[in-house]
């Protein structure tokens, strides 16, 4: 056998699960397509580590606890790629939810881990970054913590290699044979088609899921999914107070506005996607929508040539007839145990909890798996 545990995919969760499985003492081999990690959704995100306050409203509460319990990890074992930030909730005459509602929602999240609010003074108004203020009912400001999405992945990759893990870019599977004992891997690298055996397959492909599962024989039968993809905006401007959490006037979504990089990072969207992820391209619509928010709360309004960047990432939601926006969050472990159980895929999933999702993996599959010495323990394993 060549390894113990194959990882498609160089996302988060494929760093992740290679970072988990060499810490258990599997031999271990990542496979990514793309001669680079985070090329996916891992570096499209909206770089935030955090419990997800608007979750609460729709009653995820074990995913909130979860999350908070890894952003407290994650700022324990990597302080220099994970800062904890001040976020504000302007609170409007015309905003759909009222300070009450904000206050309960906050004493409720820092119960569950989050740490501690207060309200901003009216006094301290005109210090918000140029928040307008006309109409403004109340601020709150509470802590979340934020990323640089595609580093932390390229972190968790480095500590999975210092664990033994192999990480091979420019390989994409094409196929995968599974067996009663193991499964076999077809892939096309730098120097042409290659195959490996392995006892477990773990399918982190993101967006990719359902093409990669398609490749697998026997046939596992695919979760319906669908993508939603999510545009940011780099924008020009400083935010001094750290971030806003705000409500779009549009359809009262959620859209953050955060300090990035000297600029500042506006999103997101949800609109669905039908195409080729690789193809995936903020939408003019997108754009629009985004600098609507923003110029709907901020004194100094911009237009779109202003714009520096716009990217777009996919989110793997379960396909619904609701909004994008109200659908489950919680990421599903896939194995069809009949026809295929060496074979495991990740949907859907939280940069947040990555660790946790891992974890997860790498206990579903031990059974499959020979006794192996354990190296680390992932919960309290510092990053580089
Ligand atoms: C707009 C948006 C904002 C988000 N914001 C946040 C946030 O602020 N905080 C948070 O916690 N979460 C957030 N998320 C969720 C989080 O970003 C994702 O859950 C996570 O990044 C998904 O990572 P992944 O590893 O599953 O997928 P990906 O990062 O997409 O990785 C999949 C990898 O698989 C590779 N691959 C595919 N097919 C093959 C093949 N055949 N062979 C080899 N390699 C292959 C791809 O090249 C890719 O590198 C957000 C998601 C979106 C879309």
């Amino acid at each position: 056998m060549d390894y113990d545990v194959v990882v498609i995919g160089a996302g988060i969760h494929g760093a992740g699960v290679a970072q988990a499985a060499a810490a258990a003492g599997y031999r271990t081999l990542l496979l990514e397509q793309y001669d680079q990690p985070a090329v996916g959704t891992s570096s499209k995100s909206s770089k935030l580590i955090h419990g997800g306050l608007r979750y609460l409203e729709s009653g995820q509460l074990g995913l909130v606890r979860e999350c908070l319990v890894e952003r407290q990890r994650l700022l324990a074992n990597a302080p220099h790629l994970v800062r904890l930030t001040a976020f504000h909730i302007p609170v409007y005459q015309n905003t759909r939810r009222r300070p009450w509602q904000i206050r309960l929602g906050l004493s409720l999240y820092a119960l569950l881990g989050g740490k501690s609010f207060q309200q901003v003074p009216p006094s301290a108004w005109p210090d918000l970054d140029g928040l307008r203020t006309d109409t403004l009912d109340a601020v709150f400001r509470y802590y979340d913590a934020q990323t640089d999405d595609a580093q932390l992945t390229q972190a968790v990759l480095a500590s999975a290699a210092s664990l033994g893990a192999d990480i091979t870019y420019q390989c994409s599977v094409e196929r995968a044979v599974c067996e009663r004992e193991h499964c076999t891997v077809f892939y096309q690298g730098k120097d042409g088609g290659a195959e490996i055996k392995t006892r477990v397959l773990v399918n982190a492909a993101g967006p990719w899921i359902n093409r990669v599962l398609g490749c697998i024989e026997p046939v596992v039968r695919p979760l319906a999914i669908d993508l939603v993809q999510g545009t940011h905006l780099v924008i020009p401007g400083t935010l001094r107070q750290g971030m806003y959490y705000l409500e779009a006037p549009q359809d009262q979504r959620a859209v953050f506005v955060t300090p990035w990089k000297d600029n500042i990072l506006l999103g997101t969207t949800e609109s669905l996607f039908t195409g080729n992820p690789e193809n995936v391209q903020p939408l003019e619509e997108e754009i629009s929508y985004l600098l609507e928010v923003y110029n709907h709360y901020f004194k100094k309004t911009l237009d779109a040539s202003e714009v520096i960047e716009a990217f777009a990432g996919l989110r793997v939601l379960p396909r619904g007839k609701d909004a994008a926006f109200h659908r489950s969050r919680d990421t599903v472990l896939h194995r069809d145990m009949d026809t295929c159980p060496r074979v495991l895929s990740i949907y859907g999933g939280k940069l947040t909890s990555y660790r946790a999702t891992a974890e997860k993996v790498i206990q579903k599959l031990a059974p499959l798996l020979p006794a192996r010495n354990k190296q680390a323990d992932t919960r309290t394993l510092r990053l580089p």
